[in-house]
C-alpha cells in the first residue's frame, strides 16, 4: 500500500492515498475519524550515503471539540523530512507505512478544539459561549479574589 520503488541513482517522486482504516488509525486515535482517503505526496532522495524522505500528509479529521461538545473538522497538513538508513532497503522497495503512521499520530493534540479560543460551554447552565452569553455568576469574579486583587503590599 505504501511501498514505493526507488530509483537507486536519483529521485523518486511518490504520490499516493491511503484510508484511515488501512492505517489502523481510526483505533489507534479513538476521539478522532479520518474520513476521507488520507494523500501522501513527496519524493525520496539518494544523497549516497543515505536516503532523505520528504513529503506531505494531508487529512481531513473529523472530532467532537472538547470544550463546546460540537462536531467538527479540521484539514491538517504535516509535512515530514526523514532519512533512511539504505541497509534496510531490499529490493529498492521502502514501506512508508509506519513514517506515515507516526507522523500522523505525533501531530495530533491532546486537545481538540474546533478552534483555538473556543470559549466553551458555560459550566452552570450550559449556554454555548461562542454563539451566547449568560448571566451565570461562574464568569464573574469571585468577591475574595477581587478583595485580594485591591490589596497593595507596602
Ligand atoms: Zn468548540
Ligand atoms: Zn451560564
Amino acid at each position: 500500500m505504501c511501498k514505493v520503488q526507488i530509483d537507486r541513482d536519483g529521485s523518486t517522486p511518490f504520490h499516493f492515498k491511503i484510508s484511515a482504516d488501512e492505517l489502523s488509525l481510526n483505533d489507534e486515535i479513538a476521539d478522532v475519524n479520518f474520513d476521507d482517503d488520507i494523500l501522501i505526496d513527496g519524493e525520496i532522495i539518494n544523497s549516497g550515503k543515505s536516503f532523505d524522505i520528504r513529503g506531505t500528509i494531508n487529512c481531513k479529521k473529523s472530532f467532537i471539540c472538547d470544550r463546546c461538545l460540537k462536531p467538527s473538522t479540521e484539514n491538517q497538513e504535516i509535512k515530514f523530512d526523514e532519512e533512511i538508513d539504505p541497509t534496510v532497503i531490499f529490493d529498492n522497495i521502502v514501506d512508508l507505512e509506519n513514517l506515515i503512521r507516526d507522523n500522523l499520530l505525533a501531530a495530533q493534540s491532546i486537545k481538540n478544539l474546533c478552534k483555538e479560543d473556543c470559549k466553551g460551554l458555560c459550566p452552570k447552565c450550559g449556554v454555548d459561549l461562542n454563539e451566547t452569553t449568560c448571566d451565570c455568576d461562574c464568569c464573574v469574579i469571585d468577591p475574595r479574589l477581587e478583595a485580594l486583587k485591591n490589596f497593595k503590599f507596602e
